[in-house]
């Protein structure tokens, strides 16, 4: 598995690396199982994050005993620095580890002030101090606050949405990053499922040599898949251009990423998954998305009481009360057409 020097940092970690956000829905075993096969295969950078439920203590659980051979990053959502402390202890603790090599403040919806003594910023330089963390990161969904971040030189690594899709702005804000010798962490390189051909994406990243992919790992055979591309990797010709500018078009406009931001909603819709309803019934076997508990979960659509918190907290600026009603719409036209397979 090939290396790259993750800016400022010096660390270097694997070409591919993990995002650790899937194995929440794995158990113990299994998600050990698949950490510690990335492991025998290369990959030595896992990242994760203190709201992704035990995501930590299977990290630390499956990888504690080849800790100085591996490279941690995890997040913090806090908005203080007594929190944010309590929460790197917390992280401390269930990696089962006495360092964290990049402790990265999870999707702020501002930057904190670093000269606040009792921001989230300060935390993380007295973290520094105490040795609990090396170096210091950010994650943004937004654009401007990501550019905002790289601009402030207080930063050692940006973690923001990368892949094919990607706009102009966003490979901007790559190579920005990459001329600040920050580090540059791809978070949704298969733009949160919607890229269903896998090489478009990887050979796509490719073509920046600075960026670090996280693929976000629920599967062996998703794990073997990104292996087996780092080993022959897949050419970034005509062929897999034409592949993504049909995605570009197919997905042109605002579409939810599923970044999960707008949660939680006082409806309990699943709006990650109901507001991509109508892409992930054309771009993946539909016949999952059709089933009685997803057709239950698409009708609480209508529970909506207009509230619109989840609009005000989308990264992406989406009407996504509207967005939600026009998936239903979809989601009920679809499913008789298709009723004779239900
Ligand atoms: S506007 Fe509707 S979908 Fe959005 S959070 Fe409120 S109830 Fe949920
Ligand atoms: S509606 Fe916006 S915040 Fe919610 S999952 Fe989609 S992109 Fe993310």
């Amino acid at each position: 598995m090939k290396k790259i020097r993750l800016g400022r940092t010096g660390l270097m970690v694997s070409a591919s690396s993990f995002g650790a956000l899937p194995i929440q829905r794995l158990s113990f075993e299994e998600a050990g199982r698949l950490l510690r096969k990335a492991y025998d295969n290369g990959i030595n950078y896992f990242d994760t994050a203190n709201a992704y439920s035990d995501s930590e203590e299977k990290i630390g659980a499956a990888l504690c005993d080849v800790r100085k051979d591996i490279i941690l990053s995890t997040k913090s959502g806090a908005s203080d620095k007594k929190t944010l402390l309590s929460h790197i202890e917390l992280s401390l603790k269930r990696m089962k580890t006495d360092y964290i090599d990049i402790l990265q403040l999870h999707n702020p919806s501002i930057l904190p002030d670093p000269e606040d003594p009792q921001s989230t910023y300060a935390g993380l330089l007295e973290a520094q101090k105490k040795g609990w963390i090396r170096f210091i990161g950010i994650t943004n969904h937004s654009a401007q606050r990501a550019r905002d971040a790289v601009l402030s030189d207080k930063y050692d690594t940006l973690q923001y949405p990368f892949c094919s899709l990607s706009s102009e702005e966003d490979i901007e804000i790559a190579k920005l990053t990459c001329e600040k010798d920050m580090g540059f962490i791809a978070m949704k390189g298969l733009a949160g499922g919607l890229i269903t051909n896998a090489a478009t994406t990887f050979s796509f990243i490719k073509q920046y040599p600075f960026v670090v992919p996280i693929w976000g790992i629920q599967r062996e055979k998703e794990l073997d898949q990104f292996l087996e591309m780092e080993e022959n990797p897949p050419i970034y010709d005509d062929e897999m251009k034409r592949l993504i500018q049909k995605d570009r078009k197919e997905l042109l406009g605002n579409f939810c990423h599923g970044c999960g931001y707008c949660l939680p909603c006082p409806a309990k819709i699943d709006i990650p998954q109901a507001a991509r309803m109508s892409l992930l019934l054309r771009r993946a076997p539909y016949q999952q998305f059709l089933t009685e508990d997803n057709y239950k979960e698409m009708l609480k659509i209508e529970n909506c009481v207009h509230c619109n918190s989840c609009k005000s907290r989308c990264p992406y600026g989406l009407d996504t009360p509207q967005l939600l009603k026009e998936n239903l719409n979809d989601y009920l036209v679809f499913r008789r057409e298709h009723s004779s397979q239900l």
